[in-house]
This record gives C-alpha cells, sequence and structure tokens, in this order.
C-alpha cells in the first residue's frame, strides 16, 4: 500500500542517514587520529559510507612530530657542515691538515676526527681547537 511503502522509504532514508552519521564519524575519528580534517572526512563517510571509511583508513597518517624531527635533523646536520666549513681553515698555519677534517691525538698520536673533544683510541680530553688561536 501507498502508505506502508512511504514508511519504507522513511525507513530506508534514515537507516542510510544513520549509517552515513556512523561512517561519518567513524571516518571522522580516523581523520583525527590522522591528524586531517575531522569535519571534511565526516563528509567523506556520511556520503560514501563504507568507500570513504576504506579511504580514511588508507589514508596516510600526517604526523606534525614527525616532521618536525625532520626539519630539526636537517637543521643540526646542516649546522654541523656549516660548523667544519667553518673550522677547517682556523689551524691551516699550525700544521699541515690533511684534506679530510682529522688530526693527531697528542697523546697517542693516532689520528682521529678534527672535531673530536675525547680521543677515541685514548679517551683523553684533547685540548679545544680554538684554544691555539
Ligand atoms: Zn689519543
Amino acid at each position: 500500500m501507498y502508505e506502508s511503502s512511504t514508511n519504507y522509504t522513511a525507513i530506508v532514508i534514515g537507516i542510510i542517514f544513520v549509517q552515513g552519521v556512523i561512517f561519518g564519524c567513524a571516518c571522522a575519528i580516523l581523520a583525527n587520529s590522522k591528524n586531517r580534517s575531522i569535519g571534511g572526512y565526516f563528509f567523506l563517510g556520511f556520503f560514501l559510507g563504507i568507500i570513504g571509511l576504506l579511504i580514511a583508513v588508507g589514508v596516510p597518517k600526517l604526523n606534525e612530530q614527525e616532521s618536525k624531527d625532520r626539519k630539526s635533523t636537517s637543521y643540526l646536520w646542516k649546522n654541523q657542515y656549516e660548523d667544519d666549513k667553518h673550522e677547517e681553515p682556523a689551524d691551516v698555519d699550525a700544521k699541515v691538515v690533511p684534506a679530510v677534517s682529522t688530526k693527531e691525538c697528542p697523546f697517542c698520536a693516532e689520528t682521529i676526527k678534527y672535531a673530536a673533544v675525547v680521543c677515541r683510541y685514548c679517551g683523553r680530553d684533547l685540548p679545544e681547537r680554538n684554544a691555539s688561536q
């Protein structure tokens, strides 16, 4: 009958709406855990249902901390590189400095890194590089 069919349509619409909200919430939760737009993924799940949910599951995680770490790592690396560049000409006059930035430990005469503060062979504290300046 007409009336029961109207009820059926209303129920179907209701189910679609409810499952849209459920998928929308699920997508929003997933999006939130991945540092992504909650509202955008809610609508994605609402309109696309399971497909939207799969998209939310498959989307790569945006990790703010990770990108921050990567940035600071490259910053440190850059700093070190600049240090090396800066330090290298400092004691060219003192003794013959090898092309690579190494020096001789004054205690055990092993070749160690120029930037070393402690000798890796004998473990002694090395004189400050800029003390001789
Ligand atoms: Zn040494």
